[in-house]
């Protein structure tokens, strides 16, 4: 009987590996969907290694393209163990119905439990709080991210902090320098304080563009983001703290108290409110840690309350 199941299951693979490079060669690539697919097979194992731990884990995989990191993730998520699940968000509903193809076993397999779902959605429309709630714990989140919207992923990756325990995502190079820069040096900024409130990050590895199809026109980073949210420690509202920070590196060549000021805050607060934290009447923005920063905001709001 298992032997049996295990013929039919490679003589539907063979078809279907037949049938999806059919469907993927016909395909043209969309680059405003920023669709550069990773060849790389040694990037391929360490991105699905980074992530850790898979077992009984649901992993969100955000665009997974032709599924070059989702068999990685499927192949670790079986072999770790049973209740274990991928769920793999693609917008671009042609390769979302070749993956349905590529996992046609793993989808329909029910008496295990299906180890892989695929949603043609864009991940901005993805419930990630409601899909850790159906999991029935925090999610683990991967992705080399369309980089025409890192920014959008990011945030609302931040937005569902807490449905999330790790990400292992793949951006434009530049972008982890931002994201992973500390303050005082020249790429810390407003991107940097938002992704680090939300907790750690840990820049892993670069690729060329030679590791994708088609090449993009600049070189990409891996980088972890553990969540540990930091509000509570820093005794700081989420979105009153975010309002903050953008009135704070407003103008990236004024000082923080020159774009406080232009903010509305009066003088004489702002002076008390930097001297309260630490900080010198020029410091610029980009200077300031998570701490410093959430001292003076909380001061300012004390003295307008
Ligand atoms: N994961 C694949 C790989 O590494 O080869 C593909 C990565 S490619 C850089 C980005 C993928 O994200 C593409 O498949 C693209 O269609 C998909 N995508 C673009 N916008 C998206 C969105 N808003 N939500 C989900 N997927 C999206």
């Amino acid at each position: 009987m298992i032997a049996h199941k295990t013929l039919t299951e490679k003589v539907y693979r063979i078809r279907a590996v037949w049938v999806l490079s059919t469907m993927l060669r016909e395909m043209p690539v969309k680059s405003k969907l920023g669709q550069n697919f990773l060849h790389d097979a040694h990037a391929i194992e360490r991105i699905a290694t980074a992530v850790g731990d898979l077992a009984g884990r649901t992993v969100v995989e955000i665009g997974p393209g032709r599924g070059a990191i989702t068999h990685a993730l499927v192949a670790r998520v079986k072999s770790a163990g049973p209740a274990g699940r991928v769920v793999a968000i693609e917008l671009d509903r042609e390769l979302a119905a070749a993956l349905k193809v590529d996992f046609a076993l793993e989808i329909a397999a029910a008496d295990e439990g299906a180890t892989v779902e695929v949603v043609e959605k864009s991940i901005l429309d993805f419930d990630l709080t409601a899909a850790a709630e159906e999991a029935g714990g925090p999610l683990l989140v991967v992705g080399n991210l369309p980089y025409y919207i890192t920014s959008d992923i990011l945030l609302h990756l931040g937005k569902h902090h807490r449905a999330i325990e790790r990400a292992v995502l793949m951006v434009q190079r530049e972008v982890a320098d931002r994201i992973t820069a500390s303050p005082g040096g020249s790429e810390y900024g407003l991107l940097s304080a938002t992704v680090q409130l939300y907790g750690p990050v840990e820049r892993l590895f670069s690729l060329p563009p030679s590791a994708f199809t088609p090449p993009p026109q600049v070189h990409s980073t891996v980088f972890r983001w553990k969540m540990a949210p930091q509000m509570e420690k820093l005794g700081v509202e989420e979105d009153e703290f975010f309002r903050f920070l953008r009135k704070c590196f407003a103008q990236k060549r004024k000082t923080l108290s020159n774009n406080l000021k232009a903010a509305g805050y009066e003088s004489l607060q702002i002076s008390k409110a930097l001297q309260s934290a630490g900080v010198v009447p020029q410091a610029r923005a980009e200077t300031l840690d998570l701490n410093q920063f959430a001292k003076v905001s909380n001061y300012l709001a004390l003295v307008n309350q």
